[in-house]
């Protein structure tokens, strides 16, 4: 597990999920075991995300949070340069970027490590499990090594 460029002094005032939410409870328990989970429908193999309580696809109410692989290419990125929460002002310059992973799904999240001129549509990324308060973990990403992108299977 990473533990990122995110020092103790950013989680205390930085917004953070709600955990209260049941249907985003199971994404945050094993993301806090370092896993990034995601609902999958049971009928089709659809993943759900956003989460929601019926797949959009076939319609059925059968779904189960299933491990995803961590892998996945980025489909868009920006560059915060700007700090739109005081909590980020020690962070800025970070990247937001739409992921989209093995599985299907899109997930919105940081690419961390990483000089944003080196990143591109379609650069190989994995997930990283970072925690930032005792209840919370973030899954963000990396940039792949170049060993783990000769060995990715195909879909
Ligand atoms: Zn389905």
């Amino acid at each position: 597990m990473s533990t990122g460029g995110y020092g103790d002094s950013a989680g205390a005032n930085r917004p953070l999920p709600n955990l209260t939410d049941p249907l985003m409870r199971p994404h945050w328990d094993a993301a806090r075991e370092g896993r990034l989970e995601l609902p999958r429908c049971q009928n089709c193999r659809f993943v759900i995300w956003p989460v929601l309580s019926m797949c959009p696809e076939c319609a059925s109410r059968e779904i189960a949070w299933e491990p995803m692989s961590g892998r996945g290419k980025i489909w868009s990125w920006a560059v915060y340069d700007t700090a739109l929460h005081p909590a980020f002002e020690t962070e800025v310059p970070y990247v937001v970027a739409l992921i989209e992973l093995d599985e299907g799904a899109s997930f919105v999240s940081n690419i961390v490590g990483a000089e944003s001129e080196t990143l591109a549509i379609g650069l190989e990324v994995r997930a990283v499990a970072e925690q930032v308060t005792p209840e919370i973990t973030l899954i963000r990403f990396r940039v792949a090594g170049p060993q783990e992108v000769d060995t990715a299977p195909s879909r």
